[in-house]
């Protein structure tokens, strides 16, 4: 063999290596992002059902929306809402849009995918419901949904492999 033919043979399997080492860093970076907006909701369904499956609630009808603007059960403005019920195992879950005017300058990051998980997971969390404006009830109801909130935060950082820091919503 000559060595020119050699030495393009090496430069080819170099080449090679090295495209294939882009394509799988290219991969990764891709699969390490969280989907931080919906376009649609035929993009929000294919989130939602993946994530349907790995928290185990397949045996669960659950529909979605992506709607303008959201309040809660009090009025508060929120970026999801799941209005659900246990026996029958039926849930609508409610995405609020990005919106620049409000979520731009929030401290905590807008991050759909994590509201879609927060959501899901109060198919499978149920707890009291806030029966009244007492000051236990109402306690009980925001430290919950605290640690729920905690939990969509966990599985979004073990699926993408993200510091807690993620979260915040850096401003240039
Ligand atoms: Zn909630």
């Amino acid at each position: 063999m000559s060595t020119r033919l050699m030495v393009t043979i090496i430069v080819a399997i170099l080449v090679g290596v090295l495209m294939e080492e882009e394509t799988v860093k290219e991969k990764i970076e891709v699969i390490h992002i969280p989907k931080m907006k919906f376009s649609n909701k035929k993009e929000m369904m294919k989130y939602l059902r993946e994530w349907q499956h790995r928290l185990f609630l397949d045996h669960w009808i659950i529909d979605a929306e992506l709607v303008d603007e959201l309040v809660d059960r009090d009025g508060v403005e929120c970026w999801g809402l799941n209005t659900f019920e246990m026996i029958g195992r039926s849930s609508l879950i409610k995405i609020r849009k990005y919106n620049p005017d409000k979520d731009a300058n929030a401290v905590r990051k807008y991050c759909a995918e994590q509201t879609l998980v927060h959501e899901l997971l109060h198919c499978i969390y149920n707890w009291l419901l806030k029966d009244s404006n007492s000051h236990d009830s109402m306690y009980y109801d925001t430290m919950d949904h605290q640690q729920l909130d905690k939990i969509a935060d966990a599985l979004i950082m073990a699926k993408y492999d993200l510091p807690f820091e993620f979260f915040l919503n850096k401003k240039d």
